[in-house]
């Protein structure tokens, strides 16, 4: 493909989203005047509000306005007129919880805090969008919360991480203006979390170097508390600490009873047991949260992500051991329980009302089943110190059946929607231990595809809620950088936080849309049961979320001509160590499903993805004209039209190289059909191409991913892949038609068919299971000399790699199991195995290695095809001895740096 003409990334300015959130909410209702129905009261008049609550700090004044101007927006007048809304004082108990009582020619909005009024105030403009019109239902209704923390953060704001490394504390950018804090307060987020360290924020008396821009920081975080305590929302810091030690920072080289195990290359883990340490913990807290009144809490993540504390180096799948000299004495939580008892006493000796949220950040296993926590993880829902709230992911661990084997998720999933296994038992021992727990989830979108403000699939958050519910969770985290856009998916979260819970997903989805799409509720509804029919077929596994084609398919180029051109990351527009921008995503579609699907079952999945998506858009699409007044519900049409392309486009792409690397492997003219097929997907893709131009054209939010910080697609990059379609029906398609009817093998260099490149001869022997028990290895193989002298022989069952070396060092084969997909590693070495045997001798040592022919290739006569591979050594003082050279690849998270270039040939004699 054609990089040098890709247009450059669109810079911020482009962002107008930031302008569209900053827009006043409500400016004009879609009302119809009708006079009320029984059991309904008019407010058409006009309203007095009259606000009793005491309010000495203000906090009302943002809430009081609003729905000010939404009654201008209805044309109701205000201050004047016969019916009159009072909000009340009484003992109600719970945070946020209100009362309303609806008469006549009044309304009572009763609560016991600010934040309940605030809520029921919502709550009755939420009625009158309903009702469409100024009318309100009368009688009385509750709603008390059981979530009461529901943190979010902010669709645009710095993630302070490579290649921007953009901090929101040290710069003049507003993140957080008035009418988005608005929107957000509407959706029922009351949290909003942003990033920030120790070394910048604190100037402990054991780390004075530490916090030179900790004044202008502090500053900026105090401002960024006041103004979102205006609409009911609490501002967390979220960290990772305590950070590991550099080996040279000074700070251990004055307390080294600080640093525990040395660990990762030239670092020490942070020893939280000293009496230093923990008053460093205190202090370092305490400093925070005094400077900064107000501040709701921090959530740190505990475990999990980088090197913090002596328990770092022991992994939650029971990987690594502690090594530090104090802590390995010890149980693992009491590690946890040192460093986060210490930083909760000094966040809670100046702020008693802020939370500590201990985040165990255990996404592992991304792939088959197999993997458990380590025993010790459970442990520690039970021994979490008192005032600490315990925060597990939601979903990690999640398993599901997919063509009858059952596959484990890793963590962010809304279309399999959990909770885990290992999220009920955590929760479980939580409750019965009093422990405060908070479930991590994903809200709008997720890795699944995080190009656009959200999923409209609120059915799928009801189990999520209706499990927390279930098992006792009182916070949730509602969202990593990406899904925290405003609109419905944050709103269904903040509805399902709250008693009474919808009785059923029927009811819950009908008074969703009854506010935002009134008497168009009934086909909303329709469309997002199949938006959640389709979506719970997304295949689950990370690697679709993490190089899957599912967020930027319509920038892919479809290679017909074969390049063996790698994935790119979802979730990055540069390379985080070139700071080179990532390019368009290739052919190697192994790489997001291997070790989970065959392409053929990614094909069928997003398959039915795209049927529903389609037929649930198709819904929405019809409600264009009746909704041309309501330019919210327009955008909410776009956006499930612009998913469903995004989707199409997954699809096609994944069908378009199953074809090809059919066609590839005929000699028949069958191929002609197959090029057929081919060229009606890159129509289709051409056809879908202007129609997203023009979906973003009017709508900056698609193709923004707030992790990336910036537009994974945008009109001039979907306009450079459809010149490169343009290319493929013009150029490609035709050749390829004239050398099939010339009966010509396709790019037989590329299926192994030609003998072309480095190669090795796998030669069947009648007696191979024998030379595998025996080791007697043959002389009539097709051997490669080497400080390991290598060669392949084969039977039915196995491919057996046969190895005779004059080091100790252990050998091991790059597979290539089939074209497209990833290596596997497999280890030659003198530690037996079921399929490895091992003998040594005086001088040196022979081995033999199996491998089941189950998941080799076979092309379409039943025969093996060539598969390619590499056999290294690692050799002593040096990097290993491979047969062919290494040209490692930029690494990519879950994938290494593999080279496909560095691969020859294994024929089947
Ligand atoms: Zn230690």
């Amino acid at each position: 493909m054609d990089v040098s003409t890709l247009p450059p990334q669109p810079g911020e300015d482009t962002w107008a989203f930031v302008d569209e959130l900053k827009a006043p909410l409500w400016h004009h209702h879609d009302w119809t005047v009708r006079a009320a129905a029984d059991g309904e009261t008019s407010l058409a008049a006009g309203v007095q509000v009259i606000p009793e609550f005491p309010d000495p700090q203000g906090r009302l004044a943002t809430a009081y306005a609003d729905l000010d101007r939404f009654l201008a927006a209805g044309k109701v007048a205000t201050g004047t007129g016969p019916f009159r809304i009072r909000t009340v004082q009484v003992e109600i108990g719970t945070e946020e919880a209100f009362r309303i009582e609806i008469e006549p020619e009044s309304c009572r909005i009763l609560a016991g805090d600010c934040e309940g009024i605030r809520r029921g105030l919502f709550h009755i403009e939420d009625l009158m969008l309903a009702a469409e019109g100024p009318l309100l239902p009368l009688g009385c209704s509750e709603r008390t919360p059981f979530i009461r923390r529901r943190i979010s953060r902010c669709f645009f704001g710095p993630i302070k991480r490579p290649p921007k490394l953009r901090d929101e504390l040290m710069d003049e950018v507003n993140y957080y203006p008035d009418e988005y804090l608005n929107r957000l307060a509407h959706d029922g987020v009351n949290g909003l979390w942003l990033t920030v360290e120790f070394r910048d924020l604190c100037r402990t008396r054991f780390t004075p170097e530490c916090g030179a821009d900790a004044p202008q920081r502090l500053a900026k975080l105090r401002q960024t508390v006041d103004q979102c305590l205006r609409y009911g929302i609490h501002t967390y810091i979220f960290c990772i600490e305590p950070r590991a030690w550099e080996a040279a920072d000074p700070t251990i080289q004055r307390y080294p009873e600080m640093a525990g195990a040395d660990a990762y290359g030239k670092r020490k883990t942070f020893c939280p047991h000293s009496a230093t340490s923990q008053a460093y913990l205190e202090e370092a807290t305490r400093s925070i949260f005094a400077a900064v009144p107000g501040l709701g809490g921090l959530i740190n993540i505990t475990h999990g992500e980088r090197p913090t504390t002596c328990l770092s180096t022991a992994s939650a799948v029971g990987v690594g051991a502690v090594t530090c000299p104090v802590c390995s004495a010890l149980e693992p939580w009491e590690i946890l329980h040192a460093s986060l008892g210490a930083m909760e006493r000094g966040m809670h000796a100046v702020a008693p009302d802020a939370e500590l949220v201990s985040w165990l950040y255990m996404p592992q296993p991304q792939g088959p089943v197999g993997y458990q926590l380590a025993p010790w993880v459970h442990d520690i829902p039970a021994h979490t110190p008192a005032g600490v709230i315990l925060q597990f992911n939601f979903e990690s661990g999640v398993t599901r059946e997919f063509f009858g084997r059952e596959l484990m998720g890793g963590d962010y999933w809304i279309s399999t929607p959990g909770p885990s296994d290992r999220f009920r038992q955590v929760a479980a021992t939580a409750r019965a231990a009093g422990t405060p727990t908070s479930a991590k989830i994903q809200t709008g979108c997720s890795h699944e595809v995080a190009s656009i403000p959200f999923v409209p699939v609120p059915s799928l958050l009801q189990r999520k809620f209706a499990a927390m519910r279930d098992l006792g969770v009182s916070h949730t985290m509602l969202c990593w950088y990406f899904g925290n856009y405003p609109g419905l998916m944050n709103r269904t979260a903040g509805r399902l936080s709250f008693e009474p819970f919808p009785e059923d997903e029927e009811s819950l989805l009908l008074e969703l849309a009854r506010r935002d799409w009134g008497r168009h509720a009934a086909p909303a509804v329709e469309a997002w049961k199949l938006f959640a029919e389709g979506y719970a077929n997304y295949p689950l596994t990370n690697l679709f979320q993490y190089y899957g084609p599912m967020h930027d398919g319509p920038v892919w180029p479809l290679l017909l001509r074969p390049e063996d051109a790698m994935l790119s990351p979802t979730w990055l527009l540069g390379s985080t160590t070139t700071h080179e921008p990532w390019p368009p995503s290739g052919d190697r579609v192994g790489e997001c499903i291997h070790g989970a699907f065959s392409l053929a079952e990614a094909v069928e999945l997003t398959g039915r993805i795209d049927e529903a998506w389609t037929r649930g858009a198709a819904i929405l699409g019809e409600l264009r004209n009746a909704c041309a007044n309501r330019p919210e519900r327009l955008r909410d049409i776009d956006l499930a039209e612009a998913l469903g392309i995004q989707f199409r486009s997954g699809r096609n792409i994944l069908r378009f190289y199953e074809l090809r690397e059919r066609m590839l492997r005929l000699n028949s003219p069958e191929r002609l059909q197959l090029l057929t097929e081919l060229r009606a997907i890159v129509e289709d893709e051409l056809r879908n191409g202007p129609r997203l131009v023009e979906l973003c054209e009017r709508d900056a939010r698609l193709g923004f991913h707030s992790e990336a910080e910036g537009y994974k697609y945008f009109p001039a990059k979907i306009r450079w892949r459809m010149d490169q379609l343009q290319g493929v029906l013009d150029r490609d398609v035709p050749q390829l038609e004239a050398a099939i009817r010339r009966g010509e093998r396709l790019f037989p260099e590329y299926t192994g068919q030609a003998a072309v490149g480095p190669r090795a001869r796998c030669v069947q022997h009648e007696n191979a299971a024998t030379v595998f028990t025996t080791l007697a290895l043959p002389d009539d193989l097709d051997w490669h000399e080497g400080p390991a002298r290598w060669a392949f022989t084969r039977d039915e069952t196995f491919v057996y790699l046969l190895v005779e070396s004059t080091t100790r060092a252990a050998v091991t084969l790059k597979l290539e199991p089939r074209r497209l997909w990833p290596v596997t590693r497999h280890v030659v070495s003198c530690t037996p195995s079921e399929d490895c045997r091992a003998v040594e001798t005086a001088d040196a040592w022979r081995g033999a290695l199996r491998i089941s022919l189950v998941d080799f290739d076979r092309n379409g006569a039943g025969e093996l095809a060539p598969v390619r591979i590499d056999v290294q050594q690692s050799a002593a003082g040096g990097g290993p001895q491979t047969w062919l050279p290494q040209h490692p690849q930029t690494h990519r998270l879950c994938l290494g740096n593999d080279n496909p270039a560095d691969l020859g040939w294994l024929h089947f004699a």
